[in-house]
């Protein structure tokens, strides 16, 4: 493995929720991290953890939905730092309708974000992963990616091809000690899970309350949300250097939903 882009992360959605937790972690392990994200604080954010862990960073806050800025992403840390050696296709979109109401617009947005993006963005550093014999990806799909829910087609669409994404890849990394991972939690409480809050109230007609407690945690036989730190850290193992044999999984943290 070459020291150059060793311990260097680009972490797709780190500017909030779950990829920001991961980033804080990593920083603190030592990683140089890209950080990415549409929030309006986002240069702030990768600034103060380049500060508080005395690490590199850098921001970008290109649009996942647009294949252009997708690309502009992967040069920009391609010139910047030559490569990466990690990369957490963290970043996310979620849109609930009805079937019939659900524009073919929408469906292909929500694919450029979830699935589209972590296939551009892969296949920009899967060259000098190879040619370094080490690479890591984790992608955080979800337990829609193994489990449907109704009123959400193109997420729970997406989060499959993501993991089918995510088998294929780990056997073509085999042989170069790249591993390719996915992560597919069920509810978590981050900003996504709010806003879902308010759209699963406006289809269901139900309050916030009784979406929280019968229609989200209603499939998850823990009653309880999915820990941000317990994702954390099951991404941290798979980014450790001995864990080479740990590749194609769906780590699967649902609060024992997709047992049943
Ligand atoms: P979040 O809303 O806190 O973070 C999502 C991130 O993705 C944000 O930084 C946002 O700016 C970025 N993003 C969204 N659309 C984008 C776009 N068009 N271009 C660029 N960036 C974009 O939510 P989170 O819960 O931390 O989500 C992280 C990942 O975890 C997502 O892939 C989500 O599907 C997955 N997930 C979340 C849950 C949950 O319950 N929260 C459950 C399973 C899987």
């Amino acid at each position: 493995m070459k020291n150059s882009i060793h311990k260097k992360a680009l972490i797709t959605g780190s500017t909030s929720g779950i990829g920001y937790q991961l980033a804080r972690k990593m920083a603190q392990k030592g990683y140089d991290i890209v950080f990415h994200g549409l929030e309006a604080d986002g240069q702030k954010i990768a600034d103060s953890i380049a500060t508080e862990f005395k690490i590199r960073t850098l921001y970008s806050n290109a649009n996942l939905a647009d294949p252009d800025q997708v690309k502009a992403l992967s040069q920009m840390v391609q010139k910047e730092w030559g490569g990466i050696d990690t990369l957490v296709n963290n970043a996310g979109m979620q849109y609930v309708s009805e079937f019939e109401n659900f524009s073919l617009e929408k469906f292909r947005q929500l694919f450029e974000v979830n699935f589209f993006s972590a296939v551009a963005l892969t296949q920009a550093f899967w060259e000098t992963m190879k040619k370094n014999n080490h690479g890591r990806v984790v992608n955080i799909a979800s337990v829609h990616g193994i489990r449907a829910s109704e009123f959400k087609t193109a997420y729970v669409a997406s989060k499959h091809a993501l993991i089918g994404l995510t088998k294929t890849l780990a056997l073509e990394g085999a042989p170069h000690h790249i591993t390719v991972n996915a992560i597919c939690p069920g509810y978590v409480k981050t900003p996504i899970v709010e806003k879902q809050i308010e759209d699963q109230a406006r289809v269901h007609q139900m309050s916030a309350k009784d979406v929280v407690e019968k229609v989200l945690l209603k499939k998850q036989a823990v009653k309880e949300f999915v820990s941000i730190e317990s994702i954390v850290d099951t991404a941290m193992l798979l980014l450790e250097p001995h864990a080479n044999a740990l590749s194609g999984a769906c780590w699967v943290l649902d609060g024992a939903w997709s047992v049943q």
